[in-house]
């Protein structure tokens, strides 16, 4: 068989396949734009699961009018430009890819002005089609992105989403990690036109708090320890359930420089240390750790679920250190020096 590149579109199609896996996906890759562009205030929309419409609207920096349709290509960022950029990334986005693959798989509208514009522009993009019309639109500064009809040429994909509810509660359960650490933001959450989520900014220790209540439950939050620790260039700041909190819960949030990340590391830290006080449950827990973005990289999963660090040893032992301080600061005894 000839060797061939494949059409744009089929390659935006395959490129979506990682990136774009059910419409929570699709969330969170238009709200980490939104926070990238600099929004105080998200509003998302969501019509039967995310199947039907998912719109973000954000207050942010918004994309000028002739940037619209390369926006939609693949490749196409404003966030990276040399491998060094790369090498040091603090923005979500970095591939350029999300707003590519996602209207390759659905009915895409973007709208958007910004600050110098005296007027909205639109550009429309069909999954069939690779061509983007724009034109004149109304819209406050910042960007909507409305995506219909979600993998409608892709049936497989489509086949593979589950009840709306389920879908659903995907994208609920995202925004609650990303609420949790981007408390700074004012987030709504719609359902088929029913308010189910509001997160307004907690600018205060007491709204923080409150945050964290919303999320992660009254119990969680009255009893949690809060930890913060620092050393050479690590910062782990967060709260670990309290060891007298028989309760398991699911709240194992972790974050890397404000993302999101899946990583056994910290589990395995938390659960070490906890170990000493007769635990052998998963402890909850809502950590937020800062290092240098050289000593991480992010660029290892397409979704950017995972990260690698450089000295993964070194992370760990910080975290366990970390949390044991935390565990001895707290007014009880450990269970082992109690029965003595
Ligand atoms: P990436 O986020 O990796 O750069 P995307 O495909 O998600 O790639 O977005 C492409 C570009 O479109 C971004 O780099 C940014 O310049 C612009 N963009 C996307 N969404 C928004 C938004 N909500 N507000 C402002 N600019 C945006
Ligand atoms: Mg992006």
């Amino acid at each position: 068989m000839a060797i061939e590149l494949l059409p744009p579109q089929l390659a935006n199609q395959i490129a979506a396949g990682e990136v774009v896996e059910r419409p929570a996906s699709v969330v969170k890759e238009l709200v980490e734009n939104s926070l990238d562009a600099g929004a105080t205030r998200v509003d998302i929309d969501i019509d039967k699961g995310g199947s039907k419409l998912i719109r973000i609207r954000d207050n942010g920096a918004g994309i000028a009018k002739g940037e619209l349709a390369l926006a939609l290509s693949r490749h196409a960022t404003s966030k990276v430009h040399t491998l060094d950029d790369l090498e040091a990334i603090l923005s979500f986005g970095f591939r350029g890819e999300a707003l590519a693959s996602i209207s390759s798989v659905s009915r895409l509208t973007l709208t958007s002005k910004t600050a110098e514009q005296s007027e909205a522009w639109q550009a429309y993009a069909e999954g069939s089609q690779m061509d983007v019309k724009v034109t004149p639109a109304a819209h406050p500064q910042g960007s909507s992105i409305e995506v219909v009809d979600l993998f409608f040429n892709t049936p497989a994909r489509r086949r593979f989403l589950k009840s709306d509810k389920t879908e659903f509660t995907h994208i609920d359960e995202w925004l609650k990690r990303i609420a949790m650490v981007r408390s700074d933001i004012h987030f709504t959450l719609t359902h088929n036109g029913k308010l189910v989520r509001q997160y307004r900014p907690a600018n205060t220790d007491i709204q923080t708090q409150q945050r964290l209540a919303q999320i992660c439950g009254r119990a969680f939050a009255e009893q949690a320890l809060s930890i913060t620790c620092e050393h050479d260039d690590l910062l782990l700041t967060g709260y670990l359930q309290s060891p007298q909190d028989s309760v398991i819960t699911d709240t194992n949030f972790f974050y890397v420089n404000g993302r999101l990340i899946r990583d056994r590391l910290v589990n395995h830290a938390v659960k070490q240390a906890f170990a000493e006080y007769g635990i052998e449950h998963q402890p909850g827990y809502v950590l937020m750790l800062s290092l240098d973005p050289h000593q991480v990289d992010v660029n290892v999963h397409p979704a950017k679920h995972e990260v690698r660090f450089h000295q993964s040893r070194y992370v760990h032992d910080f975290i366990l250190q970390a949390v044991q301080s935390a565990l001895v600061e707290m007014p009880v005894l450990p269970l082992s020096e109690a029965l003595q």
